[in-house]
Order: C-alpha cells, then structure tokens, then sequence
C-alpha cells in the first residue's frame, strides 16, 4: 500500500477503519439479535430429480437490523464465530429447523428432512456434546434422521479426534451428513471414504457454468459417479435454469437446490408450497 499515491493510500485505510468499525457493531448488536427477534431461518426446498418431489429443505438463518436492514449470513456468521455466539444461534436455527420438520412429517411426507449448517467453531467449541440436540429430538418424537449435518472439508482437514468423535457422536444419533460446496476446497475423495458421509454437495460454481462439452459438466459427471460408487447420493447447489437442471438429471445427479425451484422461504410458505405440490 505504501507504493500507492496517499489518496489511494488514505482512501484504503479509510475503508479498513470502516469495516472494523462495522464488525464491531454487528458482534455489539447480533448478542441481542435473538432476543428481538430479529433472526429468522428461512428454507429452501431441495428437490429429488428424478420424481420432481420436495423432499428436503435447507435451513438459512437471516437477520433483518432494525437500522442496517438485512445483513447476509455470509457477513454475520463469520462475526458470530468469532464469539461463543454461533453455539447460540446454531443451537436456536436447529430447534426451528426440527419443528418445521415436525410439523411437515406429520401432515406431508414422514421422511421429510431438514439440514442445517454447522460450522466448525460449533464442534470446536462444542463442551457438552451433541446431547441437547438429541433431547430436542426426543421431544419432538423425531428419529436423527430427520436432520442432515452440513459440514465443509476445512473440518475434516483439521483430522483432530475430537472432532471426529462428534462426528460420530452425531451419526450415533441417527443423524446424516452432507458435505456442503463440495469441489471448492482441497477436495479429496478420499475424505468421502473416511468419513462416513452420506450426501455430498456440489457447489454452484460447479453448476453455474454447466453446458454440454464444457468441463464443468465433465466434473460433475466424474464426482457423481464416483460419489454413487462411494454411496453417496449428490445434491447440485445454485441451480438456476431448466438446462443446468436436466444436464444434472441426465449425468445422474440426484438431488437439486437452487433459484429455479425457490429461494430460500419462511417456513409458513414452504408449508404452504409442499401442501400444493404434493
Ligand atoms: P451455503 O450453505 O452454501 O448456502 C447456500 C447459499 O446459496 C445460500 O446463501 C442460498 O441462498 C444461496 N443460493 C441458493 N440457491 C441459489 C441459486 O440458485 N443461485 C444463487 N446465486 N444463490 C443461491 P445464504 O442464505 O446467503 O447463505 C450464505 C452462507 O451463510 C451459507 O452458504 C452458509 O455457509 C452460511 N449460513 C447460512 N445460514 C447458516 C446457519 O444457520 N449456520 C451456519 N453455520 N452458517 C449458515
Ligand atoms: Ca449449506
Ligand atoms: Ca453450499
Ligand atoms: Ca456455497
């Protein structure tokens, strides 16, 4: 920066001093977020190709600031995990996500299944186990495969046995996991082996610029096969048009998720979407 004219220079700084400031009001106002009822899990429906039915959802958590207005997920769960903050939130988007699924077991379909993002710090931070994610299970009656576990590679990169047995602690319980934007990262097939991983996710970079010959399409057909051969069933992020949708269903893609279907949607509207489509 100092090779830079002192404008440029000046302008820089003016930005960095900015965004911490910014950070540190976002970490200030997210400890009370909860409380009022500023959070919200919205959900996106994730849809079996070959049947075109709604079987799952994801759940996103959104903040709506009173002043700043709405705040993405990619800015503020960084801020949270940061903090203790993120055993919070994700303990308080894992209880939402259960009920919704509840409800919808009941009415639409009884293998409906939730998943949930869960970040690394939460299985770091992680002092009492997994043991209060199985009461709320058990009172909701719900068996652990309800839920799918969203975890990326960095976790499974840091190996330690601690984390691992959480892992497992989670399965134990009947849980699933996915592993989310799968081919962005150091992937290696061989933590699909390893682990016992049940979905795998492929990142929207991956689907966006699928086109027939491309080597996008190329990849994605290899991560399939191998990912069945594995027996790992395939979910495509960020699928946005009816092309991108029927080159995953013709490479044998099994699961889809993306703006073509729906955007993330409260819950009363994805309760509302599944008691027409199904
Ligand atoms: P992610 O887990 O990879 O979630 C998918 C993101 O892609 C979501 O962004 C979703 O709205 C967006 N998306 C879905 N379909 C499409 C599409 O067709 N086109 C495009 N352009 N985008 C699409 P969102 O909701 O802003 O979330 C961003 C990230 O924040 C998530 O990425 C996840 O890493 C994190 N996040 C969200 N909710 C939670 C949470 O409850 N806990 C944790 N730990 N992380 C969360
Ligand atoms: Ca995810
Ligand atoms: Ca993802
Ligand atoms: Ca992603």
């Amino acid at each position: 920066a100092k090779r830079l004219g002192g404008n440029t220079f000046h302008y820089y700084s003016h930005t960095l001093q900015e965004s911490a400031t910014r950070r540190m009001r976002l970490d200030t106002d997210l400890r009370s977020a909860l409380e009022n009822q500023q959070l919200a899990v919205h959900y996106q429906p994730i849809v079996h190709l070959s049947s075109g039915k709604i079987q799952k959802a994801e759940a996103l958590v959104r903040w709506q600031h009173p002043t700043l207005g709405f705040v993405s997920p990619a800015e503020f769960i960084p801020v949270a995990e940061a903090s203790a903050l993120i055993i919070k939130i994700g303990d308080w988007v894992f209880q939402q996500a259960i009920m919704l699924a509840a409800q919808l077991r009941a009415v639409h379909d009884a293998d409906f299944q939730v998943s949930v993002n869960v970040s690394p710090v939460q299985f770091r931070l992680n002092r009492e186990g997994w043991q209060h994610w199985a009461e709320h299970l058990a009172r909701l009656k719900l068996p652990g495969k309800t839920v799918a576990v969203e975890i990326t590679e960095g976790l499974l990169m840091e190996s330690r046995d601690e984390i691992l047995n959480q892992l497992l602690l989670l399965r134990d319980m009947g849980m699933q996991v996915a592993l989310d934007d799968f081919g962005t990262g150091y992937s290696s097939l061989a933590y699909l082996q390893k682990f016992d991983i049940d979905y795998l996710k492929i990142d929207r970079a991956f689907v966006q610029n699928i086109s027939s010959g491309s080597s996008e399409l190329s990849l994605c057909e290899a991560m399939i096969v191998m990912a069945h051969k594995l027996g790992l069933k395939v979910i495509a992020e960020g699928i946005e048009t009816e092309e991108q949708c029927n080159m995953l269903r013709s490479i044998g893609c099994d699961y889809g998720q993306g703006f073509l279907f729906s955007r993330p949607i409260p819950a009363n509207d994805l309760y509302e979407l599944l008691g027409r489509t199904l």
